[in-house]
């Protein structure tokens, strides 16, 4: 036995169902992203309306599809009236319309570029909350690390500036992508109704469905990139802090137990696993999409328990709840 004060609990979020307390920082990038596309769709009628010039055929249309594709496989058919629309555009002119078309998109996708990127903000911000949060856990549980451990200290170090930087890099790289995806959509599009002879007004129907598609992709983005750098800041400073200190650390995970969690997910409950073991879980399966589980630092027992054993008690409980209702 020695003279150490006993740990403190560590502090379980008060919104059960959002263990990352994510659900207002997520919101307000998604109304970013909604007035991103807004305002691309905006840019889109203008173009359109501008370049897109033929004449109405008086001749009885062909009614068809057009398929649309994500990536190589084929997604959604959209009906369309074809044939009843010639248009008055050369192979240039249409490359070059696909070419502004790509312009904007990258100007409301990619807005900053790489290094200032519009999303870098949000996730920025979220990886400084996340790094907030392991400090003041870590420090109610160990006396030693309040000691010895200030915020400024953390948020200034070398560790973390890197690990924003590559947070960046991934980022950007995640939009880029969704711009590209966008653009090559919208081109197979375009190009198949000027082909078809599919009048103006319902390919930019079609368009604005299509970009509908890339809204739910960029929101899930989203969600990914800022719930992920939370976590991401949790794990650090748990590795960091038992490097640094010594302390026996682990991660406690916190399940949100909806209706839609995964079993997978929800096993996890209220169970502590490694840094290391977190992280390979989240490489695969595609586990870290939709995703709303959190994970808090915990310092650790010997056998590697829990110091509050109420607390791992009352979790098991809640898991095991979920897994009932879930069966039933
Ligand atoms: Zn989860």
């Amino acid at each position: 036995m020695n003279n150490q004060p006993k740990p403190g609990s560590p502090i379980i979020p008060r919104n059960k169902v959002d263990p990352t307390q994510s659900y207002r920082a997520v919101n307000r990038m998604y109304r970013d992203i909604e007035q991103r596309y807004y305002d691309i769709k905006v840019a889109l009628k203008q173009l359109f309306d501008m370049r897109l010039t033929g004449r109405e055929r008086a001749s009885n249309s062909m009614y068809g599809y057009i398929l649309a594709r994500n990536g190589n496989h084929p997604d959604t058919l959209y009906q369309v009236n074809a044939g009843t629309y010639i248009y008055d555009m050369t192979a240039a002119q249409l490359a070059d319309l696909l070419q502004v078309v790509q312009t904007i998109l990258d100007d409301h996708l990619l807005e900053g570029g790489s290094q200032n990127l519009w999303a870098l903000d949000y996730v920025a911000a979220e990886y400084q909350r996340g790094t907030l949060n392991a400090y003041t856990n870590l420090s109610v549980q160990s006396p030693i690390y309040a000691s010895q451990t200030t915020l400024q200290q953390l948020l200034s170090s070398p560790a973390y500036q890197n690990q924003i930087a590559s947070a960046f890099v991934s980022t950007y790289s995640d939009w880029k992508l969704e711009s590209d995806k966008a653009r090559g959509d919208l081109a197979n599009i375009i190009a198949d109704s000027i082909g078809r002879g599919v009048n103006p007004r319902e390919t930019a129907s079609i368009v604005s469905k299509r970009l509908d598609v890339s809204i739910s992709r960029a929101k899930s983005i989203a969600q990914t990139e800022q719930v992920g750098a939370l976590r991401e800041a949790n794990w650090n400073e748990t590795d960091w802090a038992s490097e640094r200190l010594g302390l026996n650390t682990g991660l406690l995970h916190l399940s949100a137990l909806k209706p839609t969690t995964r079993q997978t997910h929800a096993f996890w409950h209220g169970k502590v696993r490694t840094v290391a073991a977190v992280r390979e879980w989240y490489a695969v399966n595609g586990n870290k999409y939709h995703c709303y589980c959190g994970q808090i630092p915990v310092l650790l027992n010997d056998d590697g328990s829990i110091f509050n054993k109420g607390l791992a008690d009352k979790l098991a409980a809640e898991r095991k709840q979920w897994t009932t209702k879930e069966a039933a």
